[in-house]
């Protein structure tokens, strides 16, 4: 079958001639639907990630249907998502519902295949059913992205009314982020750094501010914010701060200068009473929870196609970050 197979840092190609997945007990093979492109992917191929075992078939974001299962909870015909992580299902932090902890989780495209090809073989236990009101092209969003806004956003404890300021808002991450909290009943403001994307995220965000000095833009149009969804990184950070009120809190989502570091003066954390959300990926319950508001609130997904032969366009244009949303691979 056809996948992107890495063997080592920056060594990657996409090949015809991969092995079939084959189902084993407690685990299913999918037939790809889609995947999608996440920076995560490009960090993993820059070596970012100490735990790739080479080759691996590269992407932890699909959406496909089972066509052999060898556990009881799913049939051949089933529309599913899996998760990033595969979790064992039976230590305390997956007794607790937090897979995303799970004592011994295996990530797809990095310590096991993922799903940049036409077919994977994934563990039942990361498995979400995708409900009949939810299209391929947006469920394939949802564990990387959406439920992962939306753990965010309950662990800030976001409630209706609350003003959400969502940096990097015409990414992957970010258009979908505006969307989200729109959905969940905030007030919000996107911020982006490129003029050329304010009117997609105008389209959705209840303020648009455009430019890297955001922070007294944001105080004069929306006063201070109650949240922050950072999907940038150290270059937006300190804007990001300077726009919380007191007792805000700061989700972090998005690292795109892996090798910089951003120095948080304590005292102005403390005095301001500032909570810091670290925020990886979602749980099973959080993508159930997505899907079941997708039921009452429309979320458009924002994407750009591409098939599994134009990775290296897809990857370009992940690199160039000059286009709205996020970039789905078709094998
Ligand atoms: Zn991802
Ligand atoms: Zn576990």
């Amino acid at each position: 079958m056809k996948a992107v197979v890495v063997k080592g840092r920056m060594d990657y190609s996409v090949v015809a001639d991969a092995a079939n997945p084959t189902a084993a007990p407690g685990r299913a093979v999918l037939s790809i639907s889609y995947a999608s492109l996440c920076y995560r992917d490009l960090l993993e191929l820059m070596g970012y990630y100490p735990r790739m075992r080479y080759p691996v078939v590269l992407g932890h974001e699909a959406v496909g249907v089972v066509e052999e299962s060898m556990d009881p909870r799913y049939r051949p015909g089933d529309r599913v998502v899996p998760m990033l992580y595969e979790p064992d299902g039976t230590c305390d932090m997956c007794l607790r519902g937090e897979e995303v902890y799970c004592r011994s989780r295996r990530s797809y495209g990095e310590d096991v295949d993922g799903f940049f090809a036409e077919r994977a073989a994934v563990a039942a236990n990361a498995l979400v059913k995708v409900p009949t009101w939810v299209n391929d092209e947006l469920a394939v969003l949802v564990p990387c992205v959406i439920a992962m806004i939306y753990k965010g956003l309950r662990r800030a404890s976001l409630s209706q009314g609350e003003t959400v300021l969502v940096t990097g808002a015409g990414g992957g991450v970010g258009i979908h982020a505006v969307q989200l909290a729109k959905a969940m009943g905030a007030r919000v403001i996107g911020v982006t750094s490129r003029e050329d994307k304010a009117g997609a995220v105008a389209k959705y965000a209840d303020e648009v501010v455009i430019g890297s000095k955001f922070g007294d833009e944001v105080k004069k149009r929306a006063g201070e914010v109650d949240v922050v969804v950072e999907n940038v990184g150290t270059p937006t950070l300190g804007e990001s701060l300077r726009s919380l009120r007191m007792g805000g809190r700061l989700v972090l989502i998005g690292n795109v200068k892996p090798d910089e570091a951003y120095e948080l003066r304590l005292g102005y954390a403390i005095m301001k009473d500032i909570a810091v959300i670290g925020n990886v990926a979602a749980n099973r319950g959080d993508i159930w929870r997505t899907f079941e508001l997708m039921r009452v609130k429309t979320i458009e997904p924002i994407v750009t196609k591409y098939s599994l032969e134009e990775f290296e366009a897809a990857l370009d244009q992940l690199r160039r970050g000059d286009k709205v949303g996020k970039i789905l691979l078709k094998p």
